[in-house]
């Protein structure tokens, strides 16, 4: 008989061969935490904090975010969370920064945002940081740095709330009980100085939506473009394997939070290539859940292997074609 949803929520998700994937999903705004009890997620993978910016028409300040961040990790009752701070700048343009305005950036998605504006907006990102340790007082904190493109660009950002954390010890005020730090890999260059940053970070979440646009130089958010190159492309999967293969050995978790990994042939791929932790949207976790249970990963991953080294010409196709012959 076939679970529903419903029925799945409480049901751990284990592949057919017993390998535990967790299922997490993004979220950004308060009421979006709900949906962790509504789903049995494993807990958030994604938090984006610029929401709260984006909707606001001032910069909001530290207090409101911490009121915000505490509210969040409240209503998580205990299951991680892994804040993202803001990537605003470029195409996400928030009026109230100065030189944040898309008209200024000729490319605003390769522009002056995420981690290199919170670098240099040092104010804001001290902020954040406070925000965050305050609203994390008495319990675990996880931060996670966007559009990272270089390692140091992450020792920077952590340095910051490092000094924060320093400041507020000063002064004998409650802190979190652990904070871990990890950043997204979406600009590929990182994705060449693993040896460099495994090291340093506790995670490294996968956000496939900017990697895919600047792997093949192709705008997310140009209507023209949407259809016209596969995240099951011969190109992405390599690279999606590579990332897994460079960090073999490695106790970093890794994680998948772009949009990719919340559908179902493509989180199929991912899983053959060795991914075990998705971050998606609430509405994808009892599907993929469901997914998840039917899969039996050593033949999956045979197969992608074979896929990846002499591709098919459609490689959607021959998975789909896999699906369907072991009834998933
Ligand atoms: C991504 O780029 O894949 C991602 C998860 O971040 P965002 O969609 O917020 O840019
Ligand atoms: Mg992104």
């Amino acid at each position: 008989k076939q679970a529903t949803y419903a029925e799945l929520r409480d049901v751990e998700p284990f592949t057919r061969d017993g390998t535990r994937i967790t299922v997490m999903i993004n979220a950004g705004l308060r009421d979006d935490v709900s949906a962790l009890q509504l789903t049995g997620a494993d807990g958030i993978g994604l938090f984006r904090t610029e929401f709260q910016f984006l909707v606001s028409s001032t910069l909001p300040q530290r207090e409101r975010q911490m009121r915000l961040y505490r509210d969040v990790l409240d209503a998580a009752d205990g299951k991680r969370v892994i804040f993202r701070t803001v990537d605003i700048g470029g195409d996400k343009a928030v009026p109230y920064l100065d030189n944040g305005t898309a008209e200024k950036d000729e490319n605003p998605a390769m522009g002056w945002r995420a981690i290199r504006l919170s670098l240099e907006r040092e104010g804001l990102l001290k902020a954040q940081a406070r925000a965050l340790l305050e609203a994390a007082a008495g319990r675990q904190l996880s931060v996670m740095f966007p559009m990272v493109s270089e390692p140091w660009e992450f020792d920077a950002a952590k340095a910051i709330f490092e000094n924060q954390a320093e400041f507020l010890r000063n002064r004998r005020r409650h802190m979190p009980e652990s904070v871990e730090y990890g950043c997204m890999l979406e600009v590929p260059s990182l994705a060449d100085m693993l040896d460099i940053l495994l090291p340093k970070v506790s995670f490294v979440s996968v956000g496939t939506n900017d990697l895919t646009q600047f792997l093949f130089a192709a705008d997310r958010a140009n209507p023209k473009l949407a259809e016209r190159y596969d995240w099951l492309s011969p190109a992405i999967l390599r690279f999606m394997d590579r990332i897994v293969k460079n960090m073999v050995g490695s106790q970093v978790r890794l994680a998948v939070c772009g949009e990719m990994g919340g559908r179902r042939l493509e989180a199929l791929a991912l899983m053959g290539l060795g991914y075990t932790r998705f971050s998606i949207s609430p509405t994808a976790v009892g599907p993929i859940k469901e997914l998840v249970r039917k899969v039996d990963l050593p033949e999956l991953k045979a197969k992608m292997q074979v896929w990846l080294s002499s591709p098919p010409p459609d490689i959607r196709a021959e998975l789909t074609a896999w699906a369907q012959a072991n009834d998933i």
